[in-house]
């Protein structure tokens, strides 16, 4: 027993060791895709967590600045806590490079399949890199370069102090003892474009002198190429990949579908009244259900996809079955719609989201990755994320009319122009709440509204929320959703892709 213990641990020892090679450390530039076979366990928490450390690259970038002692700190302590590397170059740490590597590519299958999706992971990934590459000492930074093929020369102390004048001419903020003290590359003007544009370096002879302290730039340039390209053939190749069906619905949750709590269980259900929605909708909703209230309030009609965003979000805040239909045929039945045709045609589609009917799925309301990229809104319709969907001047006059003020919109504009859409969203809640930070990452309206109630009733929603959880799952999701670092966690694969179905099912406007 003991000899064949001793001998199995041999083995795994002799293949940890045979593969190390294979998962190169931390940082790089991905160039080779894992080929050993994973468990789709083993490929979801991956793929998870490193959405969840993207997520947080994203927060942190906007809400610090970029290389700050709070931004590298913070940074560094998610990285530890998902289990990434987060010790540049170290060789010890197989498992976590394993699994930097691996989590790096499915998200790379995930995140091609449309230019929005590609840009977002482009940037979160060129962060990561960028503070992962100004982590690195002097020496091993040369090492790295050497690993990923950017051999950039370190010109000598006498050419140095032979150009001394020119370097200290072009290499804005720089003062003569900076420039001695500098260790200057020799790079080729293709590698430094975009500091040759910007009138950064010294260039001679067809070369750029570039400081160390801007070689980031160069890094960084040859990473968005490399991975750009990357993310362009992997889309090339997505049929033959999501013609396996154990990965297409992994890989569309991962791009389209928060997988955090769900919101669908509810000890508040039946705590709302439906005499409190129009307050709730002004203190508590999230832009894009306020959008959508108004427009029912004004229309007395809401198209397909509306009602669907609206509808699920209603449960998800604990509006019963009963509630929903009264709340709904109420509100149709004062347009064009009579009880008659609301019972035919659209009481069903309700029941049916409560797991009343067909499949007797009990569906989720649609968390912010969901509602951003899919189903955009066409003329006429109202769902959809507002920081996403609308125009931006459209976007400017719906938050002026919510007294927004202009210091606020202006914030706002600026992070919707850099996609920022849920930090927008955010912004928005910090401003309506009047609060400086709101303490949480947001991913979800049914956690947009649950924040707002747990603030405006001063905490106790919060504990409602926390023990109303239907599973274990759901309790350690939803106390994650409460941490700052929330993000999404695991799959309700099979509902939405029964949910698919249920669209497609009930079309009628
Ligand atoms: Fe709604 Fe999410 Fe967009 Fe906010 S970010 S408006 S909660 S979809």
């Amino acid at each position: 027993m003991e000899f064949s213990s001793a001998r199995a641990r041999l083995k795994q020892g002799r293949l940890a060791g045979d593969r190390r090679g294979v998962y190169p450390p931390s940082p790089q530039f991905y160039l080779g895709p894992p080929t050993e076979n994973i468990s789709l366990v083993e490929f979801e928490s991956f793929a998870v967590d490193r959405l969840r450390l993207l997520k947080v690259v994203e927060n942190l970038g906007v809400s610090y600045v970029k290389g700050s002692d709070t931004y590298k700190t913070k940074l560094e302590a998610e990285l530890r806590k998902l289990k990434f590397p987060y010790k540049a170059l170290a060789e010890d740490d197989y498992e976590a490079r394993r699994k930097d590597h691996i989590s790096h590519f499915i998200l790379r299958l995930a995140y091609c399949q449309s230019e929005d999706l590609r840009r977002w992971f482009l940037q979160q990934e060129m962060d990561l890199l960028r503070y992962r590459f100004n982590e690195l000492t002097g020496p091993l930074r040369q090492k790295f370069l050497e690993h990923v093929n950017l051999s950039f020369e370190a010109i000598s102390e006498d050419l140095k102090n032979e150009l001394a004048n020119e370097l200290y001419t072009s290499t804005p903020g720089f003062s003569m003892t900076k420039v001695k003290e500098q260790m200057y590359y020799k790079v080729g003007l293709a590698d430094a474009v975009d500091l040759f544009r910007a009138r950064r370096v010294f260039i001679k002879d067809g070369f750029a002198y570039v400081p160390l302290k801007e070689i980031d730039a160069i890094v960084l340039n040859n990473y968005r190429t490399k991975l750009s390209k990357a993310l362009a053939l992997t889309a090339r190749s997505l049929p033959s990949v999501q013609s396996d069906e154990r990965l297409q619905p992994l890989l569309n949750h991962l791009s389209h579908s928060y997988v955090g709590p769900d919101y669908s269980v509810q000890k508040n259900t039946g705590k709302i009244s439906l005499d409190q929605i129009d307050a709730l909708s002004v203190k508590s909703y999230p832009l894009c259900m306020r959008q959508l209230h108004k427009a029912l309030r004004d229309n007395h009609h809401l198209r397909h996809g509306g009602r669907m965003q609206y509808g699920l979000f209603l449960k998800g805040i604990g509006l019963t079955l009963e509630q929903a239909l009264e709340f709904w045929k109420k509100e149709f039945i004062r347009g064009k719609v009579d009880a008659d045709k609301f019972d035919k045609g659209y009481a069903y589609s309700i029941r049916h989201n409560y797991g009343k009917e067909g499949k007797r799925t009990d569906y989720t309301p649609y968390s912010c990755m969901k509602i951003i990229m899919s189903n955009p809104p066409s003329q006429g319709d109202y769902h959809g994320c507002p920081f996403r969907h609308c125009d931006p001047d459209l976007l400017k006059q719906k938050l002026q009319s919510y007294k927004i003020l202009p210091s606020g919109i202006t914030q706002i504009l600026e992070l919707v122009k850099g996609m920022h859409y849920q930090l927008a969203c955010q912004k928005y809640f910090e401003l309506t709440h009047d609060v400086d930070d709101i303490g949480f990452s947001l991913n979800h309206p049914n956690q947009y509204f649950a924040e707002s109630q747990k603030l405006l009733s001063g905490g106790r929603e919060l504990k409602k929320e926390l023990s109303s959880s239907g599973n274990s799952q759901q309790k350690n999701n939803s106390q994650e959703s409460m941490n700052s670092n929330s993000t999404p966690t695991s799959s309700n694969t099979t509902a939405d892709a029964e949910l698919e179905g249920l669209e497609a099912y009930f079309t009628e406007d």
